[in-house]
Parts: C-alpha cells; structure tokens; sequence
C-alpha cells in the first residue's frame, strides 16, 4: 500500500510554522538578517518556544521527538520563510549535529549544552574541516590523546558554521580529531573520535571570520584548540567510531538541506509568478508569453518530483531508525541523491526568476539575489560538495570494490 498524505499533526505542524514565519519572518526582516549578519536572538528563542529547535530529539530528551518527515516539513517552511537560507542553517545544523551529539553523548553533555540548545540558549554545531581540505574527512589533521580521564586536543578548524553564534550563546562543536594513526593508508577513516569541544573552553581560540558571499545571518569561522583538555565524558560514541557518526550527521544534515532548498525553490517560483503577471511588456503581461510560462512549468514539475524524492527519502529514514528496514548505505545514496539534485536546482530556478525580473532583480531591492548568494554555499560544499554525493551514489551502485581512491 502506497499512502502520500501527511498526517494531522503534520499538517498542523506546517501550518502553525507556516503562519509564524509569515509574522516574524517577513522579507523586509530577511533582508535586515542579511544587512546586519545576524538573527535576532528573538526570532531564534520563538522557535524554541515553539518547539521547532532540534525538533526531532526525543522527548524524554528535552525535544519535541519529530521525525524525519516532519523534520523535513520545518526545514522546508523555514526555507520558504527565509530565502536568504541563514535561519535554515541555524535549524538544520543544530536538528542534524544536535542529533549527533544527542544520540551518543553522556547524561553531562545532554544536560549542559543539548537541553540549553534545544531552549535556544546555546549552539550546536560541526568542526571537521581542516585547512588540508573538507572532502577528504579522514585526511584530519587535528588531535586528542587521553591522559587518564581527560583528553587533550590540538590542532586547527576551518570554514565552521556559527562560531560568532557558539561564543554568544554558549554551546560548542561535534569535533572530529585523530586519536590513532590509521592500521593502514587505505583505511585512513579508522582511528578517528568524536568530542562535543564547548567553545569557550581554556585553549578554545576563534582566529577567523570568514566574509561569506551568502547566508550573512549565520557566521562562518575557524578556531585553534591549544591543548584544549575535555573529560573523557565528552567523547562522543566510542573512541576509534568518529568517522561512522560524521556520516551519520551528514546524512542528516543533507536530507535538511533538500527540504529547505525545495522551500527556497518553491518561494522564488511563487515571487516570480506575481511579478510576470504584473509586468506588462509589449502590450502584455510577460506571463503571456510562452518562453516564460515553459520555464515556469518546468521548473513546477521539477519541484514536485524533487519534492517526492525529498519526503520518500525521509521516509525511508524513519523506516531506518524506527525499524532497521533500509540499510544505512542503502538510505546515505537517496539522501545524496537529495543534496545532489536540489540545491543545484534551487539555484537555476533562483536565477530564472532573477531574469524574470529584468534590471530591478539585478539590485538589492529585488529579495531574488539573496537566496542565489545563499543556496549556492550548498553547491560548493557546505556539508559536502555534489561530487562528493556522486561518489557516495556511485559506490551503492556499483559496490565499494570501486571506490576511487582505495
Ligand atoms: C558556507 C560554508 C559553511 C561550512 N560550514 C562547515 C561547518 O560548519 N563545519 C565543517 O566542518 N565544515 C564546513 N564547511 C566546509 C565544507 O564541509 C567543505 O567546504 C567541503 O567538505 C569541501 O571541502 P573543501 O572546501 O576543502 O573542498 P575540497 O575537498 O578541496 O574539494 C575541492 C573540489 O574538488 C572536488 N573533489 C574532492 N574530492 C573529490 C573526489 N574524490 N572526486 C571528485 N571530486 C572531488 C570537490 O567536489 C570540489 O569541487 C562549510 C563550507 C561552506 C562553503
């Protein structure tokens, strides 16, 4: 039996969020997130009044206990909301690393930064990415070595979402650190650990902000760890098992971005929609013409496929987590599938909409132009680059025997 509702409550759930973005999340406020680089800590303190920050942690937990579909159904009204993507990165990063961290951390952690996250009094984010490079996760360079209950970490993170949020708020980072060498070069990915790094621990130093081109409202930094010392209850799953649940929040955070780019998609459409029946050119609305109504029902069917691909996918998600039904490798490909397809395709829609417009989509005045800065952070490779998807494609299709670089 195949069944595409949504339930009630999950129709409940978009509406109520859908309604107090219309409130608090208007153009003009996206563009004053965009001007001013930052969300109002209002705007994030509404959200977890209503319960939207880190939905989809357990109840007993401090969450709301959502699954993935309805995740999915916030990510992609919060993308519609604001299309400058800013506010979704802040949701998605924190409902997938906040995920994470709450699936394998101890009682301390959960209680000293998921439940404040959750209440909007602190941040939740990843540092994987070194200066060697993003991709390549298991090239880390970063280091913890234990010294009886504690561990020391050293080395250096770059390009990490939130930094500027994570000092204000309080909170901290999902690191990723070597904590013994690789048993071999092939098998680079083992002998790596996972900590939750409380960013204003002793040692923690912020040493950059990045001058992003898109998402202003969210900062993009990097930090030093100077023999940073956590207690051994901050390691995040069994030491050796870090690279295992950096896929796993990848998978996460990567489902999330397909529902908020599909949000974003569908915002751009629905603008330009209203502009072509009002623009008059050559004695008619521009809607009258076919070169544009073509462009226009193209990307509406295209949407909706995607869309079908986003909601099966999670789906198939839930199945996984509540059932064991698909395997992990099985679901990572649909999810790629996801990241690979539809920022790519918000980005086209975004710039067809931005033509639509003529001059006045070339300005600042248009809203058009913020989400083409922001959706294209995901193109080139916040959580992940697309080529990086095919591979992860590729080797289900094909089996891990033809894994490029082993
Ligand atoms: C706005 C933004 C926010 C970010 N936030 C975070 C964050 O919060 N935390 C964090 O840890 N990181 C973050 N990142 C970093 C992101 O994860 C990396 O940019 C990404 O993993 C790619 O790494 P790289 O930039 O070093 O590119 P590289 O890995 O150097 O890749 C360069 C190019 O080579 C291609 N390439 C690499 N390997 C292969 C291969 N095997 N096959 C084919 N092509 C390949 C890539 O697709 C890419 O086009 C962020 C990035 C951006 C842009």
């Amino acid at each position: 039996m195949v069944d595409f509702s949504f339930t009630e409550e999950q129709g409940l759930i978009r509406e109520g969020l859908h309604d107090w973005c219309e409130k608090n999340l208007s153009l003009e406020k996206i563009r004053e997130i965009d001007e001013k680089h930052e969300v109002p800590k209002e705007i994030i303190k509404g959200m977890a009044d209503l319960g939207f920050l880190m939905m989809n942690i357990p109840e007993e937990h401090g969450g709301t206990g959502a699954d993935w579909v309805t995740t999915c159904i916030a990510a992609e009204e919060l993308g519609y909301a604001d299309i400058s993507i800013a506010l979704p990165v802040l949701f998605l990063v924190e409902a997938s690393w906040g995920f994470v961290v709450d699936r394998y951390c101890s009682e301390q952690v959960r209680e000293n930064f998921v439940k404040k996250a959750i209440k909007g009094e602190g941040f939740i984010g990843i540092a994987i990415t070194e200066a060697g490079g993003g991709s390549d996760v298991a090239n880390v360079k970063s280091t913890a070595k234990k010294e009886s209950d504690t561990w020391v970490l050293n080395g250096e993170k770059l390009y990490t979402s939130g930094t500027e949020e994570a000092k204000k708020w309080g909170g901290g980072y999902f690191v990723l650190v070597r904590t013994s060498p690789p048993p071999t070069p092939e098998k680079h990915h083992l002998g790596m650990t996972g900590f939750f790094l409380p960013i204003n621990a002793p040692g923690v130093e912020i040493v950059k902000r990045f001058e992003d081109m898109g998402r202003m409202g969210i900062s993009t930094g990097g930090f030093v760890m100077n023999d940073v010392r956590v207690p051994d209850y901050h390691r995040i799953g069994e030491e050796g098992e870090g690279f295992y649940l950096t896929m796993e929040g990848f998978d996460a955070a990567r489902i999330l971005i397909g529902a908020t780019c599909l949000g974003a998609a569908k915002r751009a459409l629905e603008i330009g929609m209203n502009y072509i029946k009002e623009r008059e050119a050559f004695g008619r609305p521009i809607a009258k013409f076919e070169g544009i109504q073509f462009e226009l029902a193209d990307d509406w069917a295209e949407l909706e496929a995607l869309r079908s691909l986003v909601y099966r996918t999670a789906w198939m998600m839930d199945k996984k987590y509540e059932e064991g039904k698909f395997s992990a490798r099985r679901v990572s490909s649909y999810i790629s599938a996801c990241k690979l397809k539809i920022p790519p395709f918000a980005f086209d829609v975004f710039k067809r909409v931005m033509l639509w417009f003529g001059a006045y989509g070339y300005t600042k005045e248009c809203p058009i132009e913020m989400g083409l800065r922001g959706i294209m952070s995901y193109m080139i490779g916040a959580e992940g680059t697309l080529n990086i998807q095919r591979t992860i494609i590729a080797r289900e299709l094909l089996g891990r025997k033809y894994i490029p670089y082993r």
